[in-house]
């Protein structure tokens, strides 16, 4: 039987933290009972499934939430998809009488969230939302028209035009203890494993687990060696993939393990009479973050639909097996390209420089269609989010909002020379290069046969006079 007695539930979604959370301290603060859920969803319309990486650090981030959660008195139910059917489910078998959620800015995400309002106002529970994960609500942020942005120095402005954004809460002091279900004991939880978040057979994961600490501690812990850091010098450091120079949070954003506002403050907090440039740079990229979002929220098909209508009659060119195979594991010859594409593949992430000629590689070099990359970024980056992922490739490709201009091809040659002169980031990633000095690491198939490294697998001036045509022909 369910017990009788009113409770809460919060359900926890791209919010994982403790920190800042809107719905978690507003259940917390009133009082009841209360159920703390996370709901896989791999079964709602729309709702597109994650990606191999992204479902390792999500299953990291829940033993993280649940371990934080337990220490707090309280603990974390799982249940799987689809979530109106989970959350309708889980708030009879608890009683609850109101409902807690940061809001989510997908279109099919909203839909979900709005047949679960509606239920819930139909059934006598009272739903809350609560702005958690972005600074700007995209619905918030208009042009004199009326109308969304579409392009980012104007959206950004008017952003920041907007005054101060809120402080951060801090972390609920104390939980209420869980609900009962409908034993009488704990809701019924999944386990963890069960979900098969993990990799095996093979396991790809020890480069991610090398590399990163999913989790709201961890998230906490690369704010502050970023902020006290590398953060001042970030306008040269972004640049240079061989060095720490940029914050590494976007996995932590991604899953919501660190509040945007939250970052804003620490920023504050340590620069209270002026913000270096530096550091103003950084912020303006977090805007950047903020401009995916509204472009997402007002173009829904973002991953899918060129921005730029006038893309579908763009002519790509399909690749065969072996070339996308050659771009996907790092092995088109060039060496910038093909250090990103292993740091990827072993890390998760890819430092944002090489990230633009990786993929300005593939939609310009070897005319692929953008959407070929950006679904391969959404299995491989850990950080690899509804907006942010297509809005970039689009970005690269020249279809989306405030483009690349289609001219711009970026030469990985050029680029490796400039921003990893020594080659030390190349000979990371590509050890088969180890050998050449920093002059020849960059063109290695001047150096003569390198044993184990391809060789170019198309050639830079030829492929970009093709792409020039072909982008050309879009204006006839
Ligand atoms: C083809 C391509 C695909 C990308 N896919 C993603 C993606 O799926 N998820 C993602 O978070 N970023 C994506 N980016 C943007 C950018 O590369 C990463 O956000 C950045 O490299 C993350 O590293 P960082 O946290 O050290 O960034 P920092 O330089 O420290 O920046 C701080 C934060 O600002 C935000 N940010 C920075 N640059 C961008 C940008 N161009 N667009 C949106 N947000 C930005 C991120 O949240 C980042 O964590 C993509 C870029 C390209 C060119």
């Amino acid at each position: 039987m369910a017990s009788s007695h009113p409770t809460s539930l919060v359900w926890l979604r791209d919010d994982l933290r403790l920190d800042d959370n809107p719905a978690l301290s507003e259940a917390a603060e009133f009082g009841l009972p209360l159920t703390v859920v996370y709901v896989l969803d791999e079964a709602s319309d729309g709702i597109r499934p994650l990606g191999g990486a992204t479902r390792w650090w999500l299953h990291h981030s829940l033993a993280a939430l649940a371990a934080a959660l337990e220490a707090n008195g309280s603990c974390l139910v799982l249940r799987r998809g689809p979530a109106a059917e989970a959350i309708k489910d889980l708030a009879t078998e608890t009683s609850a009488t109101h409902l807690f959620w940061n809001r989510r800015y997908g279109l099919p995400e909203r839909t979900v969230d709005a047949a679960i309002k509606e239920w819930a106002g139909n059934n006598g529970v009272q739903a809350s939302s609560y702005q958690a994960n972005l600074l700007f609500e995209p619905w918030t942020v208009r042009t004199g028209a009326g109308g969304p942005y579409k392009v980012f120095t104007p959206f950004w402005r008017s952003c920041l035009a907007g005054g101060e954004v809120r402080e951060p809460l801090e972390p609920p002091r104390q939980l209420p203890s869980p609900a009962t279900g409908e034993s009488g004991g704990l809701p019924k939880s999944e386990d963890l494993h069960s979900w098969d978040l993990l990799p095996h057979s093979p396991d790809w994961s020890g480069g991610l687990a090398d590399t990163w600490e999913p989790g709201e501690e961890g998230a906490g812990r690369r704010l502050d060696d970023f902020l006290d850091g590398p953060a001042e010098d970030y306008g040269t450091g972004r640049n240079v993939p061989g060095v720490e120079g940029t914050s590494r949070l976007s996995p932590h954003l991604r899953f919501g393990e660190v509040s945007p506002f939250r970052v804003w403050r620490e920023i504050r907090r340590r620069f209270p009479h002026k913000i270096p440039a530096d550091v103003g740079i950084f912020r303006s990229e977090l805007g950047w973050r903020e401009f995916c979002w509204h472009l997402l929220y007002t173009n829904p098909e973002l991953a899918t639909r060129n921005y730029r209508p006038e893309f579908d009659r763009f002519q790509w060119q399909s690749l065969n097996r072996s070339e996308l195979a050659a771009w996907q594991q790092g092995r088109t010859g060039y060496p910038f390209v093909d250090a990103g594409m292993r740091q990827l593949w072993q890390t998760g992430w890819m430092h944002n420089r090489v990230r633009m000629a990786a993929a300005s590689f593939l939609v310009k070099n070897l005319l692929a269609d953008w959407r070929i990359g950006e679904e391969w970024f959404w299995d491989t980056l850990v950080d690899a989010d509804a907006a942010s992922n297509p809005a970039n490739w689009q970005w690269v490709a020249g279809s989306g909002a405030d483009a690349s201009p289609y001219y711009r091809i970026f030469n990985p040659v050029t680029q490796s020379k400039k921003f990893d002169s020594a080659g030390g980031y190349l000979r990371r990633f590509v050890p088969e290069l180890a050998d050449l000095d920093g002059k020849a690491i960059h063109e290695p198939w001047k150096a003569g046969d390198v044993p184990g490294y391809p060789d170019p697998l198309v050639g830079l001036p030829e492929s970009r006079e093709r792409a020039l045509e072909a982008y050309a022909r879009l204006k006839d």
